[in-house]
């Protein structure tokens, strides 16, 4: 299974991404983290990723898609995938679409976490990581609303998106988000 998790920062996707994989037993990709983790190990496209992660402006899409593309070529992404944070533009999504079909597979669902601006402020407030400070975040949601919430649509149109009410705790948010999961199954085999 591959599940697409949309959502402005904040929202709690990196929480609900790692769960629901290691709830279906698949791989959780974040594209922020694999990025992170480049950078740490002084690799040459994290380096050059890194002034972006620090303004908070998304990383050209051709560095992502290379670092994704390599993600998937590992075995262990056979079975599934859980993208966090990825694809976060509409030509990331079709570079996706394409990588994925190469191996017969696709977008099985997309999750578009809903939550008012108000909540995402307070919450990005207490989580203290160097890209959370206050004109970061609004640069970071300011791209998220340009160019990434549109995805939505990309999805929508293909009946593959459903929508996550993020406000609640964790285990609320997970109920329903494998609630909307089950849905797709069952709309996919009626
Ligand atoms: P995240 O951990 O998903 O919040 O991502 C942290 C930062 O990594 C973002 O603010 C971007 O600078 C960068 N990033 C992560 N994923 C992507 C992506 N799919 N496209 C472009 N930039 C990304």
């Amino acid at each position: 299974m591959r599940i697409v998790f949309i959502g402005p920062p904040g929202a709690g996707k990196g929480t609900q991404a790692l769960r629901v994989a290691s709830h279906l037993g698949v791989v959780h990709l974040s594209t922020g983290e694999v990025l992170r983790r480049s950078r740490a190990n002084g690799e040459p496209i994290g380096v050059a990723a890194g002034k972006y992660l620090d303004d908070g402006r998304l990383v050209p899409d051709d560095m992502v898609c290379r670092l994704v593309a390599e993600r998937l070529e590992q075995d262990d992404c056979r079975d599934g995938c859980v993208f966090d944070g990825f694809p976060r533009t509409r030509p990331q999504a079709e570079t996706l679409d394409r990588l994925l079909e190469q191996s017969g597979a696709g977008v099985d669902a997309a999750l578009d976490f809903v939550i008012p601006e108000e909540e995402l402020l307070l919450r990005l407030a207490g989580r203290g990581r160097s890209d959370d400070a206050e004109a970061t975040v609004r640069e970071r949601l300011r791209h998220y609303a340009e160019l990434t919430a549109p995805l939505a649509e990309y999805y929508e149109g293909r009946g593959l998106l459903s929508r996550i009410d993020a406000v609640g705790t964790p285990d609320a948010v997970f109920g329903r988000i494998l609630a909307a999961i089950e849905r797709g199954a069952t709309r996919d085999h009626a």
